[in-house]
């Protein structure tokens, strides 16, 4: 999916289009999903692919969503060796929405550490197989 940087102007809020299009990253603390619990399904803010599970959200104290594992092929890793640090960057694998990056710190089984922009991600209530779904019988 691939839009001119004026129409994702147009579909983001300011501090949507700084993270996810100009690899910006909201302030720590301050996301609304970082203490978010309910069931579901977080998707990408900027093409609404599915991209993580609400069941493996974890509390990491670091200020930021953190999830222990990706959906499978639904995001992509960038190095990403800005501000003098060695680190994996996570992008959407659909619209290259830059989402934040991944550590080698998180729990077992999977010891990952998905750090993720709140602003970055829209939560959905609705449960992964229904919205694969509905993206098939959509015209997009
Ligand atoms: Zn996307």
């Amino acid at each position: 999916m691939k839009l001119t940087d004026q129409q994702w102007r147009e579909r983001l809020s300011d501090e949507q289009y700084r993270v996810t299009r100009l690899k910006g990253t909201e302030a720590p603390y301050t996301g609304t999903l970082l203490h978010h619990q309910a069931s579901g399904t977080y998707v990408c803010c900027c093409c609404h692919q599915p991209l993580f599970l609400s069941s493996d959200k974890f509390d990491s104290g670091c200020g930021w969503p953190a999830f222990s594992a990706s959906l499978p092929g639904q995001v992509k890793y960038l190095k990403d060796l800005s501000h003098g640090m060695v680190r994996i960057e996570i992008l959407c694998s659909h619209c290259d929405a830059h989402l934040g990056h991944v550590f080698n710190d998180g729990p077992a089984p999977t010891g990952q550490r998905y750090c993720v922009n709140s602003v970055s991600m829209v939560f959905s209530e609705q449960q992964l197989a229904s919205i694969i779904e509905q993206t098939q019988v959509s015209p997009e």
